[in-house]
């Protein structure tokens, strides 16, 4: 296959083989980033990419569903299992159109919805301006309390006490504090609005038991399976049997034609990785990973949002250091660390030049780090954050991330395209 690849186009081939290169020569911080096992990344390779299969198991628009269809069911109850819910729909694109799906479920155009500000860390979809999903929908935006960098239910009950929002959605894309997803689902029924929870980011860790479920409170749970799940790109939806119809229908036909049957399948695979004690152990040491990275970073004088983590990712907030986010991620960047700059809450600077770096542990974990690794590397962003302007010491930071990242090899499932295939 991949000798196939070679042959007709070399062009990508080579790109692939450099992107492989640097997947496996760098330190990976971005939270929302992994490496898939080989089993899930053979199934997204797989023949199932020529399938047609609108419609859902046993109601297709398509004939010749005799193996989608099975794969579909085991993808469903593997999905159901896991997250404890009574109804999975594993067909969404990918996060953001799951959570459009989500709402479509629930509420009409024009009607409110209420999620965390993307400033303050919410995702785009949790209806920022510039997403559709605050055109379609009004939507009302609640901040963090800036003082503790932390999740305000007082702010939040009074902001739906006043707007009577007909969706309240819980989750965020950089918040490094474990979620009350219980507190959120009784202020939402209390103004009797739904509650949507977005557990895009750590549902690795909701599955290992690591953070407390959303499902039990909550209307419909929506998550990407890429992240700390540790899938392929894709989306999820879960819900409670009443919901179980309108779900599915919003997803299909409402928004999608469809669904990617090679995605499905191996999200169907990445569900059963996840249900093994190898996983469990992997999330736990996620969490275990981050918080001794966010220890030495206290140390080194960093200023953390929220003082430190429970989860996997951690929020720097660099007004103390004087450097901006970008210039920072970027020099990083040359020393084979890859970040992404973020917004702080309270940020005075805009979103494409902000204050604070985000970074995590989900993929130097899958690497086989550990603490000591993860001291390291916040050595490593130390020197480089005192050496901003230094290129000779950044580049003597990229030779030792090099040495680092080859005693911990990309594992061996990692497909480099003509290398190491079985
Ligand atoms: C990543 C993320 C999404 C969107 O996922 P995509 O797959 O990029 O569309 C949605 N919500 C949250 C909270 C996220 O972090």
């Amino acid at each position: 296959m991949q000798t196939a690849l070679e042959q007709y186009d070399p062009q990508i081939y080579e790109l692939i083989r450099q992107e492989a290169a640097r997947e496996s020569g760098a330190i990976r911080l971005i939270p929302s980033e992994n490496y898939v096992s080989k089993a899930v990344m053979v199934a997204s390779g797989s023949c199932l990419t020529n399938k047609y299969a609108e419609g859902y198991p046993n109601r297709r628009y398509y004939e010749g569903q005799q193996v989608t269809d099975l794969i579909e069911k085991l993808a469903q109850e593997r999905a159901k299992k896991l997250f404890k819910a009574d109804h999975a729909n594993v067909q969404p694109y990918s996060g953001s159109v799951a959570n459009m799906a989500a709402y479509a479920a629930l509420v009409d155009p024009g009607e409110t919805i209420m999620g965390m500000s993307l400033v303050h860390g919410g995702h785009l979809t949790h209806g920022w301006k510039v997403s559709l999903t605050s055109k379609f929908f009004h939507s009302v935006s609640y901040p963090l309390n800036i003082e503790t960098g932390r999740l305000d239910f007082n702010i939040i009950e009074e902001l739906a006490k006043e707007h009577r929002p007909k969706v309240i959605i819980s989750g965020a894309t950089a918040y490094p504090r474990e979620i009350d997803f219980e507190i959120f689902g009784r202020i939402a029924k209390d103004v009797g609005a739904y509650h949507v929870s977005d557990i895009a980011h750590i549902a690795g860790l909701v599955v290992a038991g690591i953070h407390k479920s959303p499902v039990p409170y909550t209307d419909i749970v929506s998550t990407t399976t890429h992240k700390t799940l540790r899938g392929p790109r894709g989306g999820m939806l879960l819900c409670k049997e009443e919901l179980a119809k309108q779900v599915d229908k919003a997803v299909f036909p409402g928004l999608q034609g469809g669904p990617h049957m090679h995605t499905l399948t191996a999200i169907a695979v990445a569900l059963a990785e996840a249900d093994t004690p190898e996983f469990v152990a992997y999330a736990k040491q996620i969490v275990k990973n981050a918080k001794a990275l966010a220890e030495k970073l206290l140390e080194y004088g960093f200023d953390l949002v929220s003082g430190g983590t429970d989860n996997h990712l951690i929020l720097i907030d660099l007004r103390n250091k004087g450097i901006p986010g970008k210039k920072l991620a970027k020099a990083l960047d040359r020393a084979r660390i890859v970040s992404n700059y973020n917004t702080v809450p309270g940020d005075p600077a805009p979103p494409f030049n902000p204050s604070g770096l985000r970074i995590g542990t989900p993929a130097i974990t899958t690497r086989g780090m550990k603490e000591p690794e993860a001291e390291q590397v916040a050595f490593f962003i130390n020197k480089v954050t005192e050496n901003i302007d230094n290129e000779s010491v950044i580049e003597q930071v990229g030779k030792e991330v090099l040495l680092l990242c080859s005693q911990f090899p990309v594992p061996d499932h990692f497909i480099i395209p003509g290398k190491n295939n079985r």
